[in-house]
């Protein structure tokens, strides 16, 4: 019997119920254990060397700026190098492992980090500031990219299944899918390990080997997977460990002869400056790059008056405020009609000053933003808004030890402002005014993005025209636009939010494999 067979259908990783005083107490540990590698060095990791280098990148708790949580080393160009050798010499022996066995390691890992997850969760906590709840979500996430890549790798390989051909008399005709070759895998910080694990094992698990740039604030735990793969047998050289500055050391294995193909996620900026640089063609480059590129978002909730208010008021502070803003797929903006807007304004303002701000290890709803950066970028965004909307709740910065942002809200705020329409990242929501439901419709889609939105309403025939009318590539009704789950709801935007790429869906692996066309005379 096949490994295959052996297998359950996929079912997501369920979350962990922090309310309960043990799974607290399991995570007060975790955090007093992660907190014993503070300051910790880390090496790259280029086939099976362990490199230290002298330049080193210093991670921050964002949430409590004394600690540092690892200081990790950084690649230059030579280094890139010699990480783009490992990986096209590591290409020559996994591109035959059977996809069987490549997914195999996709399971083991999924079973250490599931018997390991609060350790993960709370280094998270540290580097990135996330409260339990979110972390836990973010290890749940990795999780179920790891245990669907493999399943999904498993279904491709099997000729016949997942593209049937039709029958020819006299001949005998197939179709496989092979890897692509040396991929640069290129997450953000924001999902530090779920996009990371999800982006790095679905370009193994088709075959490919990997040059891994992490993002530069959360390099510690994306460390600890590279670690958890070694620990479970990856064959070195698979993926290649290399933290280091986007501009020098990306630019340089973007436009790479040798690279065969780029997998990003992160802001629109880069995610063009790499479109560009990608579609250039090297001395020696024989083929034309592929890239998968997951960008930004300017997410919103559109509200009737048909709609339960309390639902909606608690789903708009949901998806505007979950890890302060910071998820492409926040809502950052709610349109809510005339005949109920005082009300759920006032909804939204009364849930949004519940928020309490303090230290992610203490579990607080609201934490830290993840840089210096990101926190005058968010400050200077609230500034505009007091000339483009009227503010409601919040409006500076928190008390506190690292960045703190209060949780801020801006109603009638004209669609075309500066804060409807850039996408801020960061714990801030606009709120406009519609005369009906088409308006705030319209008003929704007014945007070059089209990541995720979400449309409150009881009116089953106003719900099927949004359905059809709201332009994005993850659209929900009656709920919050944040939390998708692998599987249930295959991830990726429209327009300037990507490439549509559909993580977690059964057609993202199609763009980490080619297909070929087998076709036998009998
Ligand atoms: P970012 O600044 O664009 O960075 C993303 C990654 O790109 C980081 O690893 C960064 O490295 C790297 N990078 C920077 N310049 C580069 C270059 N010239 N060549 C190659 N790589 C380069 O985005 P972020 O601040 O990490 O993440 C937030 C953004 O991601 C938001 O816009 C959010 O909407 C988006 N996002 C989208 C999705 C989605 O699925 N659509 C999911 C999550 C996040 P350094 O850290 O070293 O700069
Ligand atoms: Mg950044």
């Amino acid at each position: 019997m096949s490994i295959v067979t052996n297998r359950s259908p996929f079912a997501n990783e369920p979350f962990v119920d922090f309310k309960l005083e043990e799974n607290r107490i399991a995570m007060e540990k975790a955090i007093a254990k992660a907190k014993e590698a503070l300051n910790a060095e880390y090496p790259l990791h280029i086939g099976a060397e362990k490199i230290y280098t002298e330049a080193k990148i210093q991670s921050r708790n964002p949430g409590n700026l004394d600690e540092v949580v690892g200081y990790v080393s950084k690649a230059n160009r030579e280094l890139a190098e010699k990480a783009m050798q490992a990986a096209l010499a590591a290409f020559e022996t996994w591109k035959k492992v059977p996809a069987a066995d490549r997914a195999e390691y996709l399971f083991k890992a999924a079973k250490r980090l599931r018997e390991r997850k609060h350790e993960f969760s709370a280094t998270m906590i540290l580097e990135s500031g996330k409260n339990y709840a979110e972390a836990d979500a973010d290890t749940a996430e990795a999780i179920d990219f790891l245990e669907y890549y493999a399943r999904e790798m498993i279904r491709l390989s099997r000729i016949n299944e997942a593209q049937p051909l039709t029958a020819v008399a006299g001949e005998d005709n197939k179709l496989r899918y092979i890897p692509l070759g040396v991929g640069i895998v290129i997450p953000p910080w924001n999902f530090p390990l779920a996009i990371c694990v999800g982006m790095t094992s679905a370009a193994v698990v088709s075959g490919n080997t990997v040059v891994l740039k992490p993002a530069s604030t959360t390099p510690v735990i994306a460390h600890m997977f590279v670690e958890l793969m070694e620990e479970i047998g990856l064959p070195p050289g698979v993926i290649n460990y290399l933290p280091g500055s986007g501009a020098e050391v990306g630019d340089y294995l973007t436009g790479h002869p040798r690279t065969r193909f780029v997998s990003f996620t992160g802001s629109k900026e880069v995610g063009l400056h790499i479109s560009r640089l990608a579609a250039e063609t090297a001395p020696g480059q024989i083929w034309i790059k592929r890239l998968v590129a997951e960008m930004g978002g300017k997410d919103g909730i559109v509200v009737d008056e048909t709609a339960d208010l309390d639902a909606a008021a608690q789903a708009i502070v949901a998806s505007a405020f979950g890890f302060q803003g910071q998820k492409c797929s926040a809502g950052s903006r709610a349109f809510i009609v005339e005949a109920v807007y005082d009300q759920v304004v006032e909804k939204v303002a009364a849930l949004t000053k519940r928020l309490a701000i303090g230290l992610p290890e203490e579990n607080y709803a609201a934490g830290p933003v993840i840089d210096e950066t990101s926190f005058r970028r968010i400050l200077d965004y609230i500034e505009i808004g007091k000339s483009e909307g009227r503010l409601l709740v919040g409006g500076g910065k928190a008390e506190g030890n690292g960045y703190y942002i209060q949780p801020t809200v801006f109603a009638d705020v004209d669609g075309k402002a500066r804060i409807m329409q850039e996408e801020i990242f960061g714990p801030v929501l606009a709120i406009g005014k519609a005369k009906d439901w088409r308006e705030a419709i319209a008003l929704y889609n007014d945007t070059e993005f089209g990541l995720t939105g979400s449309f409150f309403s009881r009116d089953e025939a106003r719900i099927e025209e949004a359905l059809d009318t709201m332009h994005c590539g993850n659209l929900y009704v009656n709920r919050k636009c944040t939390g998708a789950l692998v599987g249930a709801h295959p991830f990726g935007g429209f327009n300037m939010s990507g490439t549509d790429s559909k993580a977690g869906g059964h057609d993202y692996l199609l763009q980490f494999t080619q297909a070929k066309a087998l076709s036998v005379k009998k």
